[in-house]
């Protein structure tokens, strides 16, 4: 936790409160024996005088016991909402430290900046990136206006700022995105899924969205006519797919044979994170809501390492065909969210920032949201012991087969930040946008420019 910059605090209590909680439990053992001697003496009473005398006593042992079990599931409580602050294990050769130790692992293609020359990869194959240009580039809310691909002011007046239309090409795009990237991972073996965009809070605390307050304020809940002023359990929109897609596998027993289970989801992502209201986070780079495909992986603990590599190398594969200039950072211990142990992130070159923006993120989030998903696995040993393949045999005969899976997630596609790249990337001197070949089949028309 220090190394994550964390301040320990509720390890400290996790600590205390497991400690009192054994003190009382013991103290409730001890009563309990006291009680079942009484119990014992009732029984053997010899007159109903001495019976009732015992009765009394038996029920003094019990109102104590009653209480001191009250004492024990309270500070259960309390012990696990201080559990729930507490971050994965982070991996040993993670750079220690702020956002400024992120490790480069590797850079491709070139930025495309207005100092830069030459343009075209001139093999008709749509855009690449080598090289710049020698008129002046433009962002990409200029350039989304003047296509009239996007509309803030009017989604401000019916939901407010930071909300927004996609019109014409930009939803022509936005579906190119999605269907390429459920396509690309499709061809990978992951399953498509279109995953509910409302979750229960619990579901997403076990995913790691801790109530800590960074996150929390993140979180839009949600009310219904059955939620409200009930204990009904809470319900808020999904600031990921990720969750939903872990909460598919929540208390499921898997057996190994069948794992990795790989699934790919298409979900609305919802935030409610104010941003810094920076010019860097102009337009569509910091939104309340986005559509973005997320990939999501089961694992056995041998697998989830090369599973990491698998992840990454479907994004690299995707985002070198759109021909971004994107680099792939190993990210430092105060970067990583509470559920990862080891983050991948790629940013991608934006002309308009003059600057890398962020377009993915991976995590290996090890047995972090399965222990508290409950998302477990029966080891292939458990059929070479006990000759039997069905799961539901009894507990106490497959339990020491019984092991945590691991989970990992990465972004597929963000599409917002995405078009971001692309239209800054790809754009020309009239203002048109060039569309990259494996896009143009998904789009009306086929078209290799986009334009007014
Ligand atoms: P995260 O789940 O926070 O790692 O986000 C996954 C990806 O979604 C990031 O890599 C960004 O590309 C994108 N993203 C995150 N937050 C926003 C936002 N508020 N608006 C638009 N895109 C976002």
């Amino acid at each position: 936790m220090l190394r994550r910059n964390y301040d320990g605090e509720s390890i400290r209590q996790v600590a205390a409160l497991y400690q009192q909680q054994q003190q009382l439990q013991q103290q409730v053992d001890q009563y309990c024996e006291e009680r079942d001697k009484v119990n014992q003496l009732i029984r053997q009473a010899k007159n109903k005088e001495e019976r009732t005398q015992h009765i009394a006593q038996g029920k003094q042992w019990k109102d104590r016991i009653r209480q001191l079990t009250d004492q024990v599931e309270q500070l259960q409580m309390e012990l696990e909402s201080h559990a729930l602050l507490v971050p994965n294990n982070t991996h040993p050769e993670v750079p220690e430290g702020d956002e400024s130790k992120a490790k480069v692992i590797r850079i491709v293609g070139s930025p495309r900046t207005n100092s830069s020359k030459s343009m075209d990869g001139g093999d008709g194959s749509g855009p690449t990136t080598t090289g710049g240009t020698t008129f002046e580039l433009k962002d990409h809310l200029t350039l989304a206006e003047n296509l009239d691909m996007v509309n803030f002011e009017q989604a401000a007046l019916v939901t407010g700022s930071k909300w927004y239309y996609l019109k014409n090409d930009g939803v022509w795009l936005e579906m190119a995105l999605i269907q390429y990237a459920m396509e690309q991972a499709h061809l990978r073996g992951f399953s498509p899924v279109i995953a509910p965009d409302v979750v229960r809070t619990s579901i997403a605390y076990g995913c790691g969205f801790q109530p800590r307050k960074s996150e929390a304020s993140q979180i839009y809940s949600v009310t219904t006519p059955s939620t409200i002023n009930t204990s009904a359990p809470k319900l808020c929109l999904a600031g990921t797919a990720e969750i939903p897609l872990a909460g598919m596998f929540a208390q499921q027993l898997i057996k190994e044979e069948e794992l990795p289970r790989k699934v790919v989801g298409l979900g609305h992502a919802f935030r409610a994170e104010a941003g810094h209201g920076s010019a860097n986070e102009r337009g569509l780079y910091r939104v309340h809501q986005f559509s973005k495909v997320e990939l999501f992986t089961v694992t056995t603990p041998e697998q989830s390492r090369d599973m990491m590599e698998e992840l990454r190398s479907l994004q690299e594969h995707m985002f070198t065909e759109l021909g971004l200039c994107f680099r792939v950072l190993d990210m430092p211990t105060e970067e990583l969210g509470a559920s990862a142990y080891r983050k991948y992130d790629m940013e991608a070159w934006m002309p308009g920032k003059n600057d890398w923006g962020e377009i993915s993120s991976t995590s290996n989030c090890t047995d972090y949201q399965t222990r508290r998903l409950d998302i477990r696995y029966l080891s292939n040993e458990f059929k070479e012991n006990v000759g039997s393949k069905d799961v539901r045999v009894p507990w106490h005969i497959k339990e020491k087969w019984v092991h945590f899976c691991h989970t990992l997630n990465g972004t597929a596609m963000a599409v917002p930040r995405v078009i971001i790249a692309l239209l800054e990337t790809h754009q020309q001197p009239d203002g048109s946008i060039l569309v990259p070949q494996v896009l143009r089949k998904w789009i009306p028309g086929q078209p290799s420019v986009l334009t007014k």
